[in-house]
């Protein structure tokens, strides 16, 4: 039978988002890939809301813009064709939350990976834009070299970060085959 409650790691921050953001809010999707989490977020805040997306690939943005206009969300979501670790250059206000989903796009070029350098840029530059209460997901994939190092920066980065700023959850299934992504849940306090 398949999993219900316990899924994948996608799935899981899903639901940590999904519990935080509400209409009207301000949320960025750092890693838009297939366009499938800006989605799901640009229906979160409704149309009252901005989603603001990143990816460096112009393809990936191409059918995802496609993906927002077909299910008629485009107008509320603001698609941005750079590294998100320029995330400061467009966003200047605070943000309910942030969502990023490592690694390389499914079927698309794999040397277009994230990066555990622009990654860790990101993920800091991020922290700071969150609101009090908002919520930051990190789905981490560690089974390619590049995801091992950007695992290996980010936790040493995530354990030495005061508690009094943010809380951390790490997810992850310790009885799965061939490295399954973890989760990290960040809420900033
Ligand atoms: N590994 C996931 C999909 C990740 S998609 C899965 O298996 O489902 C990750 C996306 O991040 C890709 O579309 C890639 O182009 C994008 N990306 C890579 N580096 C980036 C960067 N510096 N800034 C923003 N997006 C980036």
């Amino acid at each position: 039978m398949q999993a219900k409650y316990i899924t994948k790691a996608t799935d899981l921050a899903r639901e940590f988002i999904g519990k935080a953001i509400k209409p009207g809010d301000i949320v960025v999707d750092a890693t838009v890939g297939n366009g499938n989490d800006t989605l799901f977020l640009s229906r979160l805040v409704s149309e009252s809301g901005r989603v603001y997306g990143f990816d460096i690939q112009k393809f990936a943005l191409k059918e995802a813009t496609q993906k927002l206009q077909t299910n008629g969300v485009l107008d509320r979501v603001e698609l941005i064709n750079d590294g998100h670790e320029n995330i400061n250059k467009y966003i200047t206000s605070k943000v309910n939350g942030i969502m990023f989903n490592l690694g390389y796009l499914p079927g698309g070029k794999h040397e277009i990976t994230t990066k555990n350098n622009t990654t860790l840029i990101a993920i800091k530059t991020g922290i700071e834009l969150l609101k009090g209460n908002g919520i930051m997901t990190i789905v981490v994939y560690t089974g390619h070299e590049e995801g091992k190092r950007e695992e290996e920066d980010i936790l040493s980065y995530f354990e030495k970060v005061d508690q009094n700023i943010v809380n951390v959850l790490k997810l992850g299934f310790i009885n799965q085959k061939n490295n399954p992504p973890f989760l990290l849940v960040i809420e900033k306090r």
